[in-house]
């Protein structure tokens, strides 16, 4: 097999430009616009686990709808990940309203997100499900191109664009890179 024809295929390493439509419980939540796809590293988690496993190996060009369980994609809903925090005790630069994200370290020193789920006199809950926890999702996708990635974006493990002014002090979120945007 020439090195040609390896790149029309997804596989570990290389970047994929994908169009996608997401449907949950029948409803559309979440698309790319037409001629807009997103940017990602096969093989270093820069989209869910069961997205991932199930684009392996198709060509570009090739479309393709993939059913994934709620496991494979936000978790299952965990009715126990809900904490109390008091106002006190929260950030000050993070606005206390129903729905923001927020980072938090546990104290194994892992991060995690929660988002904020109800706001009173004293305290603040978060909820540590991503609001896609225990939902099966269904995504149409299509692989619109395909290329090698660079040993920097491999060595971040996150696509670079070609705005991007990344350092060793790299910010990237979302499996993209906001770097000097
Ligand atoms: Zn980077």
């Amino acid at each position: 097999m020439s090195a040609k024809t390896e790149l029309n295929k997804v596989a570990k390493d290389l970047v994929v430009s994908m169009e996608y439509e997401l449907t949950v419980d029948g409803e559309v939540l979440d698309s790319t616009d037409a001629g807009d796809p997103i940017d990602f590293i096969q093989g270093y988690e820069n989209i869910i686990a069961g997205l991932e496993k199930a684009v392996e190996g198709m060509a570009i060009g090739e479309s393709k709808e993939v059913f994934v369980k709620a496991a494979d994609a936000y978790g299952e809903y965990d009715a126990d990940g809900f904490v109390e925090v008091p106002k006190a005790e929260f950030p000050e630069d993070i606005p206390m309203e129903v729905g923001v994200e927020i980072s938090v370290t546990n104290d194994d020193g892992e991060e995690m997100t929660a988002f904020i789920e109800e706001v009173s006199v004293e305290s603040i809950t978060l909820n540590f499900n991503h609001p896609l926890a225990g939902k099966d999702l269904t995504f149409k996708v299509k692989i619109v191109a395909i290329r090698e990635a660079t040993a920097e974006e491999l060595e971040h493990g996150h696509v670079h664009f070609d705005d991007c002014e990344c350092g060793d002090d790299c910010e990237c979120e979302d499996g993209g890179c906001n770097c000097g945007k």
